[in-house]
């Protein structure tokens, strides 16, 4: 089979960068490689970067609250890979995982502890809906396509349960080869102290900075809570998982003013919020974090290295011979756009990336 070469693109950093690839894995990465007889993708004078990864998306298309379809949030939008996390548990993944698999973005899960998922809003209220051994049954089947595990720990999700379905969803991660945990945080119960208490290294925390009472931010003194802090250094993840409500700009602005910055960027996307806002798409939550301060250096890694790493994606979040040949190749594009948080707080992007071209194993689609 041929080789391919993308052509002509730089790195963020301004470096040249040829990528050639063969059977959807990238064989060589230089700054100038010889065309010779390779089928040749022009992008003179663009950038490129591993393909994009969305670790909080929702995307299992038969579900009625949040739900989306993988392409329209992935390839159509620059993102190679996307991680659904946790719209589905034990009894309705199987399903999922067929729908997933015909997509041209490359799908994964985390499994929501709660056997059928976001049915209700309210999957960790009844106890008896976690069932270890069709979780653990689940996990079996599906090793490529589950990659970790979701509680979603928040007031409307857990009813009276307290901090009793974190327990379970440990347990569930020591019986299972300690797959990533990723936590969804909102308002108490349970209180944020004692769901950062319980989470280890390595562990995602998800809507990091989202503008509730219960969030990172002492409404008081207005400063990062010293628990919050003791989390971060001890490695617990910090994810932006956007969504309809769980992104503040004060929050993010003042986490940063300290010193702290989201490990990972994420969207939280659902046909919803991808419609009408304010997810729209990864692009769009990427510009939100560089309006913050975060370099677009950082903000490329936080959605292709790092997640990766996160979730045990080995083969994915580089550009290096033997990775997969997922790129994603975009623009910076001077002009101004009005960027929205979930709590209608505004800020005024003067730089926008754009997503051009994405590659997935392979195979090339124009945005
Ligand atoms: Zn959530
Ligand atoms: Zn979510």
């Amino acid at each position: 089979m041929k080789q391919t070469v993308l052509k002509g693109g730089k790195l963020i950093t301004g470096e040249r960068c040829d990528v050639v690839f063969q059977e959807g894995k990238i064989v060589e990465v230089s700054s100038e490689v010889e065309i010779d007889n390779k089928e040749v993708i022009d992008i003179e004078g663009k950038y490129l970067s591993a393909g994009w990864i969305d670790d909080h998306v929702h995307c299992f298309e038969e579900m009625s609250l949040y739900y989306d379809f993988p392409d329209q949030i992935g390839v159509e939008k620059g993102v190679t890979t996307v991680i659904d996390a946790g719209t589905t548990g034990a009894e309705n993944i199987r399903r999922f995982h067929q729908l997933a698999e015909v997509a041209k973005t490359n799908v994964y899960a985390l499994l929501n502890i709660s056997k059928w998922g976001i049915v209700e809003q309210d999957e960790l209220a009844d106890l008896t809906k976690i069932q270890e051994e069709s979780v653990a049954q689940a996990i079996h089947d599906l090793p490529e396509f589950i990659v970790g595990i979701k509680a979603r720990m928040s007031k409307t999700v857990i009813g009276e349960n307290g901090i009793t379905p974190l327990e379970l969803a440990e347990k569930i991660q020591e019986e299972n080869n300690q797959l990533p945990l990723m936590v969804h945080i909102g308002s108490a119960p349970p209180e944020l102290a004692e769901t950062l208490d319980m989470m280890e290294k390595g562990d995602v925390l998800t809507h990091c900075f989202n503008g509730k009472p219960n969030g990172i931010v002492d409404q008081q003194t207005t400063k990062i809570k010293d628990f919050v802090w003791k989390a971060y250094r001890k490695g617990v993840i910090f994810d932006i998982g956007h969504g309809t409500d769980s992104f503040n700009f004060d929050v993010a602005e003042q986490a940063l003013a300290e010193g702290m910055k989201a490990t990972s960027i994420s969207t939280d996307i659902y046909i919803r919020n991808r419609t009408n806002g304010p997810v729209y798409d990864l692009a769009t939550t990427m510009e939100k974090l560089h309006v913050v301060g975060y370099s677009w250096a950082e903000i490329l890694e936080k959605v292709t290295t790092v997640p990766a790493d996160n979730f045990h994606l080995t083969n994915k979040g580089k550009l290096a011979a033997g990775f997969d040949a997922d790129i994603t190749v975009f623009e910076l594009v001077e002009g101004t756009k009005e960027l929205v948080d979930s709590n209608g707080n505004t800020r005024t992007a003067i730089q926008l990336i754009k997503p051009v071209k994405t590659i997935i194993g392979g195979r090339l689609y124009d945005n």
